[in-house]
């Protein structure tokens, strides 16, 4: 199996007067696994449905390498999905679960066995072909969900919240099972998640959507050390980055409660500073009082009062944490600030140990 390279053209999509999708283009690569992430009603999932021709574009363009998809019909664009809802039918085994798709294509008997077996044996459900969806576990669900959409050797795989429906441990387990077979079998594939860790991890790039729009479109790495603007900055990484309100003056940041050297980011005028609580230190740069700390185990999670109206949550060692109540100082190292403008995109300057 060899995935396609799948590129978006201006594509938008609204539904009466609501703009679900705006103008969106965006180049994924053959082999590539790239999440869509956002919150709730950005856009995520009509995009997968158009990709997947359930739904027909207002405008724009679909291809699949050279090839023009979005006036095809779902059945014809070589497309697996799969679902939160993993959809099997109840009533059906798993057997012929998995093997509905090619019923569908009339794939001779031999020839269907012989690949509905191949594919169970894949996924780790040889054993259990026989039983119907409600006698195996949700896990195993998920997996002859993922078996059906992988037997007919797609070109691309669409998965919509394909974890959502699994406990922690298994999700954790799952997360790495779907991208080792994603990867052994070189299938292009989009993930729609409003899970950021889950996106992190399993994703060669994620393109961050809000409002019908992506924001950025790049790899964790760089969403986590150079995000685009305020919205990636804060949406991405957890606990969410601080954002102090304030102005940079030649040179030099004034916010709420924190003065500090903005050297090299060029810009005068309102804007904004980042810093991730994890890269928050003990120090002498901001003095604050220690108001909640919430213990996770290794780190402690600090709520600082600066001032009356800035908070700053800070993730320090357990050992190095105050006790509620107390004063602190806060410090970071420069290269990890981030600077915004007052419409939120980044500036030059500072941010993850390169500008
Ligand atoms: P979620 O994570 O909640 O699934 P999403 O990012 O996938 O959200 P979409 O389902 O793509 O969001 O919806 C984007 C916008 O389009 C929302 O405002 C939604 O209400 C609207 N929308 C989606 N489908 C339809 C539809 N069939 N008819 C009308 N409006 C729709």
């Amino acid at each position: 199996m060899r995935g396609v390279g799948l590129g978006l053209h201006n594509l938008s999509k609204h539904f009466g007067r609501v703009v679900a999708l705006r103008e969106l283009t965006l180049g994924i690569r053959a082999g590539e696994l790239v999440s869509f992430l956002g919150p709730s009603g950005c856009g995520k999932t009509t995009t997968l449905l158009l990709i997947a021709g359930i739904y027909r574009p207002t405008t724009g363009e679909i291809h699949f390498d050279d090839r023009r998809m979005d006036a095809l019909h779902p059945r014809d664009r070589d497309v697996g999905m799969v679902f939160q809802s993993y959809a099997l039918y109840p009533h059906l085994t798993l057997y012929e679960n998995v093997a509905f798709p090619l019923r569908l294509k009339r794939m001779g008997r031999e020839d269907l066995d012989r690949r509905v077996r191949q594919v169970a044996e894949m996924l780790g459900i040889g054993q259990i072909l026989e039983r119907h969806p409600g006698q195996v576990s949700g896990g195993q669900q998920q997996r002859a969900a993922l078996a059906r959409a992988l037997v007919k050797e797609p070109k691309v795989l669409l998965l919509d919240e394909p974890l959502s429906n699994l406990d922690a441990q298994i999700r954790l387990q799952a997360r790495a099972e779907i991208r080792r077979l994603q990867q052994g079998l070189g299938v292009t594939s989009v993930m729609v998640t409003h899970d950021q860790a889950e996106a992190l991890a399993m994703s060669d790039r994620v393109a961050v959507f809000s409002m019908g729009e992506v924001q950025q479109f790049a790899s964790p790495e760089e969403l986590y050390h150079r995000p685009a603007n305020t919205f990636v900055a804060e949406f991405v990484g957890y606990p969410s980055m601080n954002l102090i309100g304030g102005e940079f003056v030649d040179g030099r940041f004034h916010g709420d409660g924190v003065e500090i050297e903005a050297p090299g980011c060029g810009y005068a005028g309102k804007g904004w500073l980042g810093i991730r609580p994890e890269h928050v230190r003990i120090g002498d740069e901001v003095p604050g009082r220690a108001l909640v700390v919430e213990s996770q185990g290794r780190e402690a999670l600090l709520t600082v009062e600066v001032s009356a109206s800035l908070m700053f949550k800070a993730l320090l060692p357990v050992e190095a944490a105050p006790r509620a109540g107390e004063k602190v100082g806060l410090d970071w190292e420069g290269h990890r600030l981030h600077f915004f403008d007052r419409s939120g995109v980044r500036l030059p300057g500072y941010g993850g140990g390169r500008s």
